[in-house]
């Protein structure tokens, strides 16, 4: 095991995981990683490309089609998918630190995460024996026909930046659960956890080429990774620009995709909510993960009636988040991730106050003295903001919050539906018709009532529109990465006319 040796500068040096194998890039290019936090880089990973790719597909391809992971009994995966869990509380502390220090997640909610991360191996390592086909009763006479669900192949699973370890475990879990090998490529701002997840995925005695992680750029390694023909599968977490460019090339050779993007979700307070309650659930909504999170309940709809009022009172509630290190247990509100994200995140606050929204609380970049040499952007929250404005229709990713008037249940329906995305919003309401009827009427693949942001192995994960195709976490996700065969049986004593269907 050798992934991260320190390097003559200071810098941990990090290597890819290739078919059981830790290597540089086969032209030895490195690439550096920062902290967002002191803005200092303090790893070098290598710079894969096209041939890096070949090899990684190549191990997973061999490792699908021939030795112990092709001949392994579906119990036995399991209990490799549960030692990999065990690995994983074993060193949870230690796999958080790596995501504060990568991506500038706060240590409260990485350690959060990281305790969590085994039970998705568990659940799905639990289900790896349970994937049951049928005999089905054929409307045929003197036939036997039954169905079995069979992995699909080499997946390639692409990540975004945000949380790197949670969008790896949500696609390799079920996929190799269900029996299929990886390829893992994580975002070039965050590829360190993936990296450490890989040591204990040799150490837990997966075969080599079942797990494979190469590291580098999207268009250099990424791009030859979805057009490999040997490739089944691509499940993807990103932009929609990103989702664009993998399901145009996906569609070149008719793979299976699955695509977790963006969002523009409607966090919605009825008049008879708990306002307690929904304060901060409206908070957890849009500041939490400093705002760079898919789900981010970043527009706010709030009834007339209680609209300044509340308004108001999330001013005030914002106002006190403690900005600061994110390996510090008092902070709520860590740095940006990327130096992109943090100009696009300034230019919609901009953006917002051409169009005529009121910016209430925050509207600039911190320079407070705890805030270090990160990029840091204050709270924002602009009310009297318009569906049809830009910063109401367009992902911000970042900790800037819309408040939007509505009227009554249509018009708050009409509004929430009125977004090209569809990945999740938030209802507040103390009437428990409401809580009952009131989600059925919105578009979106993930409601919560009284709650926000809470998400679970068992429950599927995903989008409608522009957010995305398909489902991560619980049974749909393990669907995902299987593929059925129906086979049929003759028990008949001599072959029907040959020209006529069966
Ligand atoms: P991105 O699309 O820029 O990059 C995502 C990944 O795709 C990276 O690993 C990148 O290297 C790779 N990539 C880029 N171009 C590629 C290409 N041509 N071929 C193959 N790979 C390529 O997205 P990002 O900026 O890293 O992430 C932020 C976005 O992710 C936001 O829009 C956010 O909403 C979305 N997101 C969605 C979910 C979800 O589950 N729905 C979760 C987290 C983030």
């Amino acid at each position: 095991m050798n992934t991260a040796t320190k390097a003559a500068a200071g810098l941990e040096r990090y290597r890819m995981y290739i078919g059981g194998e830790w290597t540089d890039a086969a032209d030895g290019e490195t690439f550096e990683t920062t902290d967002p936090y002191t803005m200092q880089a303090w790893a070098t990973l290598p710079r894969g490309r096209k041939v890096d790719a070949e090899r990684a597909v190549q191990a997973a391809d061999k490792a699908f089609n021939s030795g112990p992971w092709s001949a392994m009994k579906a119990s036995a995966r399991g209990l490799l998918l549960h030692r990999l869990a065990d690995l994983i509380v074993r060193d949870a502390d230690k796999l958080a630190r790596i995501e504060v220090r990568d991506n500038g997640k706060l240590i409260t909610e990485m350690r959060a995460q990281t305790g969590y991360l085994p039970e998705y191996f568990r659940y799905f390592g639990g289900l790896a024996d349970k994937i049951e086909g049928a005999v089905l009763p054929i409307d045929k006479s003197d036939t036997f026909n039954y169905t079995t669900h069979e992995p699909l192949g080499v997946c390639v699973a692409i990540t975004a930046w945000n949380s790197p370890l949670l969008l790896a475990v949500n696609k390799l879990a079920p996929g190799l659960a269900a029996g299929n090998t990886f390829v893992l490529k994580p975002s070039e701002y965050t590829s360190a956890s993936a990296l450490e997840l890989a040591k204990l995925f040799e150490e837990a005695g997966f075969p080599p080429g079942v797990l494979n992680v190469v590291t580098g750029y999207g268009a250099e390694v990424g791009a030859p990774l979805v057009e490999h023909k040997k490739v089944a599968k691509i499940g993807f977490t990103g932009s929609e620009f990103g989702g664009q460019k993998i399901y145009e090339a996906a569609a070149r050779d008719f793979k299976h995709v699955t695509l977790e993007l963006g969002g523009k979700s409607a966090n919605i307070v009825f008049a008879d909510a708990n306002l307690d309650d929904a304060v901060k659930g409206a908070i957890s909504g849009i500041f939490a993960a400093t705002g760079q999170t898919c789900v981010a309940g970043s527009r706010l709809l709030v009834q007339d009636s209680i609209y300044d009022e509340f308004v108001d009172r999330l001013v005030a509630f914002a106002r006190s988040a403690r900005m600061g290190d994110p390996s510090d247990r008092a902070t709520q509100v860590g740095p940006v991730t990327t130096p992109p994200q943090y100009e696009k995140i300034l230019e919609y606050i901009g953006i917002a106050r051409n169009e005529g929204a009121q910016c209430r609380l925050g509207g600039n970049a911190s320079t407070r003295p705890e805030c270090g040499a990160g990029l840091f952007v204050e709270p924002t929250i602009f009310s009297e903001v318009r569906n049809d404005m830009r910063i109401a229709q367009e992902e911000v990713f970042g900790p800037v919050l819309s408040c939007i008037r509505f009227k009554d249940d249509d018009e708050a329906a009409a509004i929430a539906n009125d977004s090209l995305y569809g990945l999740a919003a938030g209802v507040w309401t103390s009437d428990l018709r409401r809580a009952l009827e009131f989600p059925k009427r919105l578009k979106v693949g993930m409601v919560w009532v009284n709650m926000y942001r809470a998400v679970s192995y068992m429950s599927p994960f995903g989008g409608y529109k522009r957010s995305g195709i398909g489902r991560e976490n619980g049974m749909d996700a393990i669907r995902e990465y299987l593929q059925t065969k129906s086979v049929w049986i003759s028990t008949a004593k001599e072959t029907p006319d040959p020209f006529v269907i069966r």
